[in-house]
């Protein structure tokens, strides 16, 4: 009882930069309790995306590619995690905190009867009896450290605050995992899947973001933003304030409700920097901020700040990225 399994629902056929970094989460836990880490890769894209994750210093690569899971539910992820974690006697079970992972784990969790902590940002003290993890508590303005205790144990972690693996040369046996016949939940179905489609960057893939709120005055006022984004092949981010009121798709939201990034730059246009945003890009390595008032707080948080109106500024930095870069 001493080896790790990190889940992922691959979303291409390659595994993503975030994908990679919770396999790495896996890699550190292993090694801190003394096991190994395993791979388990779920749905359509598993078979693809495994020589991928193979070649990242995982000991085995398990497939489980099932009928069940091409049209998924947390039901039938966490009907196959379990199987895969109750066979192979796992210390730790863990995954990135995507919204898919948010939904099963706990479900493994409770069948497996162990502790579960979501956004594990650091690793602490493990020994066979605990694992010691840091997590965020009150939308990021408190870490707690927290002791996990018992024989096995379940968690999500925050991909952006651990490093992919290096590729170590050498490939890890891929095997079919071995599933139950059916995974399907008899309450349960899947009805559709809504995919905003991406013309840029996914948030939470990107190096830089930049980001948008109420101050943009509608979905015209973001057009400034894209075209910045653009020059600087950035993805975009909203406020919540911007998707409620319809300007932006939930997708875009940045935040304790929307998606928590931490990109080498986030340039934040016109929004206030309220705590629930802050959340979600607070852990950003540059931070620039452009608002028009002095007093607003997201300027305690910005290595740079330029008080300004942004639909003069944006332009002004969109032409001069343009001329910088011929
Ligand atoms: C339970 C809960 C969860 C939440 N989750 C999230 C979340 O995940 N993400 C999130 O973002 N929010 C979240 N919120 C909402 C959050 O509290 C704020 O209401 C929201 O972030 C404010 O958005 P904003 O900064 O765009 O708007 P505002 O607070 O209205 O700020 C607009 C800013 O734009 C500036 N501005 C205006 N015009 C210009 C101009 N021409 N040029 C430059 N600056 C200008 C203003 O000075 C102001 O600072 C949540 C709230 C709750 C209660």
């Amino acid at each position: 009882m001493s080896d790790v399994l990190i889940v992922l629902i691959p979303g291409g056929e390659t595994p993503s930069r975030s994908e990679l970094a919770a396999l790495g989460f896996g890699l550190k836990a292993a090694g801190l309790v003394g096991g190994a880490c395993d791979a388990l890769l779920l749905g359509p894209n598993a078979s693809s995306a495994a020589a991928g994750v193979a070649e990242h210093g995982a000991r085995t690569v398990l497939v489980g590619d099932h009928a069940d899971l091409a049209k998924p539910t947390g039901e039938a992820h966490a009907a196959a995690i379990g199987a895969v974690a109750k066979s192979g006697g796992y210390r730790l079970v863990a995954g990135p905190a995507t919204t898919a992972m948010r939904d099963c784990l706990p479900r493994v969790a409770a069948r497996l009867k162990a502790p579960m902590a979501s956004d594990v940002l650091a690793l602490g003290e493990c020994d066979g009896s605990k694992i010691g993890i840091t997590k965020p508590s009150f939308s990021g303005n408190l870490l707690a450290d927290v002791d996990l205790v018992g024989p096995a144990a379940v968690a999500t972690c925050r991909a952006s605050s651990f490093d992919p693996p290096a590729a170590t040369g050498a490939a890890a046996p891929i095997k079919a995992a071995e599933l139950p016949a059916t995974l399907a939940h008899a309450r349960k179905k899947f009805v559709e899947m809504n995919r905003t489609p991406l013309e840029r960057p996914e948030l939470t893939e990107a190096d830089t973001v930049v980001s948008g709120g109420r101050g943009t005055r509608g979905a015209e006022g973001f057009k400034l933003l894209e075209e910045l984004a653009d020059v600087l092949g950035a993805a975009v981010g909203a406020s919540r304030a911007v998707v409620d009121a319809g300007w932006m798709p939930n997708d875009f939201q940045v935040g304790q409700t929307g998606k928590v990034i931490a990109p080498k730059l986030y340039i934040g246009c016109g929004l206030s920097g309220a705590i629930q945003h802050l959340a979600g890009m607070r852990n950003s390595k540059t931070i620039v901020a452009i608002n028009k008032d002095a007093n607003a707080p997201i300027f305690e948080v910005a290595d740079y700040g330029l008080v300004a109106d942004l639909f003069e500024a944006v332009p002004a930095l969109t032409a001069a990225v343009k001329k910088h870069r011929g």
